[in-house]
């Protein structure tokens, strides 16, 4: 058992004042896994006036200094790197494998990145007689969900580091426990008290007591657009500057000249990747009607590939859902599929076989769904492909572009030309064209109801920064 009951504010571990605490669970068990503390008003602000109080000889740094106590964070990350990868296969049941890489490798390089930007980054220029500087917004509340712990607060804390933001980080009170290693490692880099603070609590306390707090001027958040779009009208009330990362329902659009069995490949592959619980995640599967039965056929052949089972062994490709609450809602958005008749090719409601216990899933794929069934406009969070079909190129835009959401996309053509063609009228953040790779030096970010602002490399930097122009005498 986890058991903890500090928070990090101001460079130590403190007693919190809330006495209230929050059990968390492992999903591969449903057995208790930790406890972590609740906080409360009081508990906000403290590490709030931390942040305030360290804000002003943080933000005078040299960016150089500020880099080196970003890679001496990486350094301890490295270092922990088996025990991490552990923590976060038992908080959220994505095999250790592939969570290896993705949950503790990744963002030790985007880490990296800040660090090389902080050294690079220029941050003031001279335009006329103006000198333009580039400074910090002043104290960051970040605000994250669950399902990749470290990647999220790394896109957000290395561009503030960088920039000379200090924060407040609030994690997922669903997947808290590699927070509290990270603050045991940046309290090992020894940066300056207050820079960093951790507390733990649910969103409409803890979270809405720091989003609104005086003293914060900048909110980033990644997760659902529910609570981001209570998050952004708490944030513009107060004229605060706000960046969320929100939810998808991102498609692929296969081309009628595409190389299918790739296409589809990397489609499901997508879908379930940590048991399709990723925001970029690609859900929807567009191909031409001619194309059908040879897409479904080839995608439930890759799914049955997706071995279910436990996290912490070496055979599972794909884990348990993060809780019992997520996993009751994705069954029942599976059970509303069938029940508006589209075609279930393969997995279903049902637990899959010989695992009684855990927040498991089948891999499921519905093929021919109705591009404006719920199914095909809700995100998920769960590892449910959705086949669509469509008469030709125009219509498929229509379909990708049909939901509420613009995270990312795909488009797969044997002609390059034409693919970025179709790439560049989908309204979303980022496109992979015939399986181009995610870069974390590019933007990542959401079009409509998938966000506002972006991450990653020095894009996500230019969010903790604001102008100031200084007029010169001639
Ligand atoms: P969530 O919105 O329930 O919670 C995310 C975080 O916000 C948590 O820390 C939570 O405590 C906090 N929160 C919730 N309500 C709040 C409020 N009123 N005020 C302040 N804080 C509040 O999301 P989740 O269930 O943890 O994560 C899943 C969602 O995150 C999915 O919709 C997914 O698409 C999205 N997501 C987006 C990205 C992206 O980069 N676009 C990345 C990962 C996940």
């Amino acid at each position: 058992m986890h058991i903890k009951n500090k928070f990090f504010v101001n460079g130590e571990w403190v007693t919190p004042h809330a006495t209230a605490t929050i059990d968390v669970f492992n999903p591969a068990t449903d057995e208790a896994l930790g406890v972590i503390p609740d906080a409360d008003a009081a508990d906000v602000n403290r590490a709030v006036v931390a942040a305030r109080d360290a804000q002003a000889a943080w933000s005078a740094t040299l960016p150089a200094v500020r880099a080196d106590f970003i890679e001496r964070i990486c350094a301890g990350l490295k270092a922990r790197t088996e025990e991490l990868t552990d923590l976060i296969a038992a908080d959220i049941g994505m095999p250790r494998k592939m969570g290896r890489r993705m949950q503790v490798g990744l963002p030790i390089q985007i880490l990296e990145v800040c660090a090389r930007h902080a050294r690079e980054f220029s941050f003031e220029e001279r335009v006329g007689n103006s000198l333009v500087l580039r400074e910090p917004v002043g104290v960051a509340a970040c605000i994250t969900p669950w399902n990749y712990p470290l990647f999220q607060i790394a896109t957000k804390l290395g561009p503030a580091l960088a920039t000379g933001c200090a924060v407040v980080w609030k994690p997922s009170e669903v997947a808290p426990l590699a927070a509290f290693v990270l603050a045991d490692i940046i309290q090992e880099a020894g940066l300056p008290p207050g820079v960093f603070n951790l507390i733990t609590g649910y969103g409409p306390t803890a979270g809405e007591a720091l989003v609104t707090h005086p003293d914060v001027n900048l909110i980033s958040m990644t997760g659902s657009t529910r609570a981001g779009a209570r998050i952004g009208a708490l944030a513009a009330e107060r004229m605060k500057r706000v960046t969320l990362e929100l939810g998808g329902k991102s498609a692929a659009v296969v081309l009628d000249d595409a190389d299918l069995e790739a296409a589809v490949r990397a489609t499901v592959n997508s879908c379930f990747l940590n048991s399709g619980q990723t925001c970029l995640a690609l859900t929807r599967l567009i191909v031409p009607e001619a194309r059908y039965a040879e897409a479904a056929k080839i995608a439930t052949e890759v799914a049955a590939r997706f071995t279910v089972g436990d996290p912490m062994g070496d055979t599972a490709k794909l884990g348990p859902l993060v809780s019992t609450a997520q996993r009751d809602l994705v069954v029942g958005l599976i059970r509303q599929g069938i029940e508006v008749g589209a075609e279930l090719l393969c997995g279903g409601p049902d637990r899959p076989q010989g695992l009684e216990r855990g927040c498991y899933v089948q891999p499921t794929i519905f093929g021919r769904v109705a591009p404006d069934s719920v199914i095909a406009q809700e995100e998920i969070f769960g590892p449910v492909l959705c086949i669509i079909t469509c008469r030709d190129e125009e219509e498929a835009i229509a379909i990708a572009n049909g939901t509420a959401y613009g995270l990312s996309g795909a488009v797969w053509s044997s002609d390059v030309a034409r693919a970025q063609k179709v790439a560049r009228r989908l309204q979303t953040g980022q496109v992979e064209i015939n399986g181009g790779a995610f870069n974390i030096e590019a933007p990542f970010g959401g079009y409509k109801q998938s966000g506002l602002g972006r991450e990653m490399g020095r894009y996500g930097i230019e969010e903790f920064l604001q102008y100031k122009s200084l007029q010169l005498p001639a």
